[in-house]
């Protein structure tokens, strides 16, 4: 099966049970002081559960568009490393917003997955939450009991609050989940490390596909969770790693969804993926991390300094960097792969057909702002290692190459690991809040034609939570 007739299996197959097929939410989010990208399908509808507004449908189903870079979902580090983390990924899902509940997902996750994907039942297995007594929180015997129904039950496994309680965030709703994986080892793998217990237990051959979340909790600025006033199900399965499940692959990069940027980055760069595990792991963050680039542009997102801006600028320039130093490319090359990029996915996402030439344009001007300070930045890098005498590396050094040649902190920090070395970060955070107050200075001194007043101390209600809070405030008057 294709990826594009697995995605429009998923949303058959969901109509046939009711469900309205709505749109992804863009991956970029504005509006939201706790959370800067889409994380998960739910984003778009935390304010049907919480109570707030009412849906239209109590039923729908889509596929999302998630970047899992920051925050409390960050996988930017195992993406290129392993074979099924990506940072932009699709999420496909299903919801009831008040409707039905833990029998239903689970029936119609199963009858999905083995019936008409075809997945042989003897390949699942299914995880359940086991409790938690530090929140008082129950083991799901009513998923358990479910369950049961469908798998033998010694493929029912208990998974602890780190795995089967689902959190968006450090807020928002939340709640016991029920996670399908799936064990695609050989049976000489398998003889290897016996047993079913594997649970995301680095396998890469046994990994997580569908999670199914039974929202009933909304957690609060102070930690504590409060009864949400419905019970909802919200359901996630990545898309790529069904992809690989029903292609019969052995990594989420073999598939259709990724073998034309494969083959494309081959051809550029002259390589051959899967000849050399450190050009394999350039190849592959190369084949992601455009995609999350591309994506974030076609939302309006460019790369800044700044916020989601900063974010988009260090996954790019971590991209640009594994291009130059593995593959061998000086020059620009991954906005080409924008061309196939937008061949692969502009039917299902129109907005990279419309902001094709814009993404091209972003991501060339890019790639050679960041080249052109690169190959410095590198070497004065190469001297910092082969003249320290400790593993661990000042953040000063780090520091200058952030300020003067444009490397992202994590980038620095990632080369060193390559290396065996480690930064101190400390020293790095120490070293930027100096420039901070050093240019916070200078714009007190610089206003130009603008003179200062006074200085007050002015009593401010900021908010409930903080009530009133003193700040300083600096009157300027234009002369
Ligand atoms: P994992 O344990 O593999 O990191 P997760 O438990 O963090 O996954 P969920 O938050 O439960 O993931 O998201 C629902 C589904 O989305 C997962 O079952 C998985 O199939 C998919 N998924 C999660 N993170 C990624 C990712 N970084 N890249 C691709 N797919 C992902
Ligand atoms: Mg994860
Ligand atoms: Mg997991
Ligand atoms: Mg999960």
């Amino acid at each position: 099966m294709k990826s594009k007739e697995i995605r429009s299996t998923f949303f058959e197959f969901f109509k046939s049970k009711q469900h309205a097929i709505v749109p992804s939410a863009p991956m970029v989010i504005k509006d939201d002081p706790t959370l800067m990208f889409t994380n998960a399908g739910m984003v778009q509808f935390k304010e049907f559960f919480l109570g707030n507004s009412t849906p239209k449908n109590p039923r729908v189903a889509d596929t999302q568009k998630c970047l899992r870079v920051s925050g409390k979902h960050n996988d930017l580090e195992e993406v290129g490393m392993d074979t099924y983390h990506h940072t932009m990924f699709e999420m496909l899902g299903n919801w009831s917003f008040g409707d039905y509940f833990k029998e239903k997902a689970i029936a119609w996750s199963w009858e999905l997955l083995t019936d008409v994907y075809g997945i042989e039942k003897d390949k699942l297995y299914v995880t359940i939450f086991e409790g938690d007594d530090s929140e008082g929180l129950e083991r799901d015997t009513e998923a358990y009991n479910f369950w049961k129904q469908h798998i033998a039950e010694d493929r029912i496994l208990n998974g602890d609050k780190k795995d089967n309680f689902w959190e968006m965030g450090e807020q928002g709703p939340c709640g016991p989940c029920s996670e399908i994986h799936v064990d695609l080892r050989s049976e000489e793998e398998k003889a290897k490390v016996p047993g079913i217990d594997l649970v995301n237990a680095d396998h890469p051959q046994v990994v997580e596909i569908w999670n199914l979340v039974f929202m009933q909790f909304n957690r609060k600025a102070n930690g504590n969770l409060e009864p949400l006033p419905a019970k909802h199900v919200d359901t996630g399965m990545g898309f790529e790693r069904l992809c690989m499940v029903l292609q019969d692959k052995k990594s989420n990069y073999d598939t259709d969804v990724f073998t034309p940027l494969i083959r494309e980055i081959e051809a550029i760069t002259n390589t051959k993926y899967e000849e050399d595990e450190e050009k394999n792991i350039a190849i592959r963050v190369v084949a992601d991390h455009v995609r999350a680039v591309a994506f974030s542009i076609a939302d309006g997102q460019l790369p800044s300094n700044t916020g989601a801006g900063y974010v988009i600028r260090r996954i790019l320039r971590r991209a640009i960097r594994y291009g130059f130093t593995f593959l061998d490319k000086k020059e620009p090359f991954i906005y080409k792969l924008t061309d196939t990029l937008v061949k692969q996915m502009g039917d299902t996402f129109s907005e990279l057909v419309s902001e094709k030439n814009l993404i091209t344009n972003v991501i060339r001007e890019e790639e050679q702002s960041f080249l052109r300070t690169l190959d410095q930045g590198l070497i004065l890098l190469e001297n910092v290692i082969s003249n320290a005498t400790t593993k661990t590396i000042s953040g000063k050094k780090a520091f200058e190459l952030y300020d003067t040649y444009g490397f992202p902190i994590d980038l620095t920090a990632l080369i060193l690991r390559e290396r065996g070395f480690h930064l101190n970060e400390k020293e790095f955070e120490a070293e930027l809040q100096k420039q901070k107050d050093r240019s916070r200075a200078a714009t007190k001194v610089e206003t130009g034609d603008w003179v200062v007043l006074q200085e007050d101390d002015v009593e401010e209600f900021v908010g409930y939570d903080s009530l009133e809070t003193t700040v300083k405030i600096t009157r300027y008057r234009k002369v």
